[in-house]
């Protein structure tokens, strides 16, 4: 062997890789990756065939296909009222984990500091090290994580470059309200600080509350890079297809990475995209769609030991189970999938730190008769 000095020595393989993994070979419920159990839209596999065979097969344009450029700056002038130009804001990507990555290589240097709040999707922390920089993490306390901004004030000094926002946030299900963007506008005013903003469950708002999107903001707009996502917004993960949204000067930055990244994503997906995106009830109907489902859930495990944390949007659901037992969120979660047949993602590893507060993570994007299946077991612990 030859010796190689790792550079994430800490990192193992992505607790939903392995939590889906050990569904799969126990044969468990699995709620633990965040995907649907059920298919997306024939319509939209229609298009993909048809632009395949209209001979939409070879590279697309670095930065995407026109047409759905396009499609994605109506769509958010329509639901946030800024306007993004299609030619040198906006870039198709493989999936929101490919942005969000490009995104940090692009402008974090060695020794910028970036604020993220834990539990923080896992990818952030990683990227941000391989550029050099350095993780800053404000921890959010269950069950209502609200981001205390004085103590954000308190991180932020002349090596702050960015601060990562995810609204709907996974894995809590909290959602950023006008209050947090008042207190962040007021403090990031007057600074050179950047924002990250991971909105890839932009769609899944639930109780009439509105997503306070970056690009609703113009002073936020303006530093922001807005990453969104396909696969979630179209019940197709596996397509691997998002985007970013960002002001040229910064999508300047952007497209020079991902140019060599990835030079540019799946071409026929994205035709079928564009055409699918013009009738708006595609997304729309969203919010409807998984509120029914988070509210079936919700009372399914009222008749469980597992106590319910608030779920105001994304299709996770946290549950507290100190009732229960006191072991590791890590032991717990692997035996809830061997004995009882349910796997879930422990919160634990959404801290750098691991920190354990005894939660665990559902996805509820699956068919009402998966629900009731894994409800029925989850009555036995
Ligand atoms: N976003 C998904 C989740 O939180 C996982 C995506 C992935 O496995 N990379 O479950």
């Amino acid at each position: 062997m030859i010796p190689v000095i790792s550079k994430l020595p800490q990192t193992g393989t992505t607790i939903f890789t392995t939590m889906s993994a050990l569904a799969n070979e126990t044969g468990a419920i699995n709620l633990s990756q965040g995907f649907p159990d059920y298919d997306c839209s024939p319509q939209l596999v229609e298009l993909v065939n048809k632009a395949m065979q209209n001979g939409h097969n070879q590279y697309a344009p670095m930065a995407g296909v026109m047409a759905l450029r396009e499609q994605i700056a109506a769509k958010t002038e329509r639901l946030y009222g800024s306007v993004y130009n299609p030619d040198t804001d906006i870039t198709i990507t493989a999936g929101g984990t490919q942005a969000i990555f490009t995104a940090i290589s692009a402008v974090i240097h060695p020794n910028d500091e970036v604020i993220i709040f834990e539990p923080a999707y896992d990818c952030y922390a990683p990227a941000i090290k391989l550029m050099g920089g350095v993780v800053k993490s404000l921890e959010l306390e269950p069950p209502n994580y609200r981001i205390a901004w004085d103590m954000v004030k308190r991180l932020i000094n002349n090596k702050t470059r960015m601060i990562i926002l995810n609204s709907p946030h996974n894995p809590t299900a909290t959602i950023l309200s006008k209050e947090d963007i008042d207190e962040l506008s007021a403090l990031v005013k007057n600074q050179d600080i950047l924002i990250l903003s991971d909105e890839v469950y932009e769609h899944l708002v639930f109780d009439g509350e509105v997503h306070h999107s970056m690009a609703r903001y113009p002073e936020l707009q303006q530093r922001s890079f807005i990453i969104s996502s396909f696969g979630k917004t179209f019940h197709a993960t596996g397509w691997k297809m998002g985007y970013c949204l960002a002001p040229a000067y910064l999508t300047q930055e952007f497209r020079k990475i991902h140019q060599f990244l990835v030079f540019s994503v799946n071409t026929p997906v994205q035709y079928a995209i564009a055409e699918y995106l013009k009738d708006e009830h595609t997304y729309l109907d969203l919010p409807a769609f998984f509120q029914q489902k988070r509210d079936y859930f919700r009372a399914g495990l009222q008749n469980t030991r597992f106590k319910l944390l608030p779920c105001a949007g994304s299709y996770f659901q946290s549950v507290a189970y100190d009732a229960i037992t006191d072991e590791k969120d890590t032991d717990f979660a692997i035996r809830l999938t061997k004995e009882f047949g349910v796997a879930a993602i422990p919160v634990s590893a959404f801290y750098r730190k691991g920190i354990d507060r005894h939660i665990l993570r559902f996805c509820f994007a699956k068919r009402q008769e998966t629900l009731d299946n894994a409800v029925d077991k989850l009555i036995k612990v």
